[in-house]
């Protein structure tokens, strides 16, 4: 299991919806942008804690599902999602 943080910069996302073919947590919140739901998956069970402020979704995780998220990340036009490893 790997603990990380997934971020979607507000300012930048842009609402292409290219991350949520790559990794369905990625879902599209009320304001049209991005945002992050770890239950929108029905696929697993994952369980995260979703902090959304006006700048940013930050959505910490653990489990294996980090080269998902770097999948979305690496498909976003805007860079607008960043992936960090916060250890074991
Ligand atoms: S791919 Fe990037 S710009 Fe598009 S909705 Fe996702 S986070 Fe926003």
């Amino acid at each position: 299991m790997t603990r990380y943080e997934v971020s979607v910069e507000k300012d930048a996302c842009d609402g292409i919806f290219a991350c949520l073919t790559r990794d369905p947590r990625f879902v599209e919140g009320e304001d049209g942008l991005a945002t992050i739901d770890p239950n929108a998956d029905p696929i697993y069970d994952c369980e995260g804690d979703v902090t959304d402020t006006p700048e940013r979704v930050v959505a910490a995780f653990d489990d294996d599902r980090i080269d998902e998220a770097r999948q979305a990340a690496a498909a976003c036009p805007t860079d607008a999602i960043v992936v960090e490893e916060v250890g074991e």
